[in-house]
């Protein structure tokens, strides 16, 4: 491995392994998802400037008012969509700098990300590249849309929230798909899992969270 990518003092193996264990004492019991944070290598996906801070369980900027999701959310939103089954395509809302798709990635055998940024997109892409990653397909799309041509899929992964779930992201998603997704304005938001059965839909809340806001249309900066 690249000493880039196995990284040194803050970005050591030690330290990634003491993020693993923060999250299970949080409550994350799988233990590939677990494996996969370890081994993703966080920091190349923040600013030098922040990669020291890479692997606290904290959400950090990356740039155009955005953030990289805190791992702990990554690490439960890729449980509860991959428990109990093999993914063949999964759909994300939101690639931002494109860490939650690479670990997400791990557990499919295609994901279809889009992102409304084309600065954070154009970057994300940079990293998939160079870090090997050949079953990601990316736009620069709005996600309140979906991404039809490639649907029905068997998970959806939404990285922003809306104040309802997009009627296009029901519609998309496959018999026993799930639909994992933060819904309600900031400071009242939840994150909702949402299964699709032949006669309708099944929904379960699964924690209280704190996501930036799903916004319409696309941003050419
Ligand atoms: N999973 C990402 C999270 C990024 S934050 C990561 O780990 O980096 C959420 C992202 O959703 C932002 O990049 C934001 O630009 C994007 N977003 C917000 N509304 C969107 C929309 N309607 N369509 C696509 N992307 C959207």
């Amino acid at each position: 491995m690249m000493a880039e990518h196995s990284g040194i003092g803050m970005t050591s193996q030690r330290t990634r392994d003491r993020l693993a264990e923060t999250l299970v004492k949080m409550g994350i019991k799988s233990d590939v998802v677990l494996n996969a944070i370890r081994n993703t290598p966080r920091h190349l996906f923040v600013d030098e400037a922040l990669a020291s801070r890479a692997y606290e369980n904290t959400a950090l900027p990356i740039g155009f008012s955005q953030t990289i999701s805190q791992p702990y959310i990554v690490a439960k939103m890729t449980e509860a969509l991959i428990k109990d089954r093999n993914l063949e395509n999964v759909l994300e809302v939101g690639t931002g700098c494109g860490y939650q798709t690479v670990i997400m990635a791990q557990f499919t055998k295609r994901i279809y990300t889009v992102e409304r940024i084309n600065g954070l997109l154009i970057r994300a892409r940079e990293r998939f590249q160079k870090l090997g990653y050949t079953n990601i397909r990316s736009k620069h799309a709005d996600g309140n849309i979906g991404w039809p041509t490639h649907a029905p899929f068997d998970g959806i992964i939404v990285a922003a929230a809306p104040i309802g779930v997009p009627e296009a992201l029901l519609e998309q998603l496959a018999i026993d798909g799930r639909l994992i997704i933060p819904v309600g304005k900031s400071g009242d938001q939840k994150l909702l899992l949402i299964t699709r059965k032949e006669d309708g839909f099944e929904e379960e809340i699964i924690d209280s969270v704190s996501f930036v806001p799903m916004l319409g249309g696309i941003d050419t900066t």
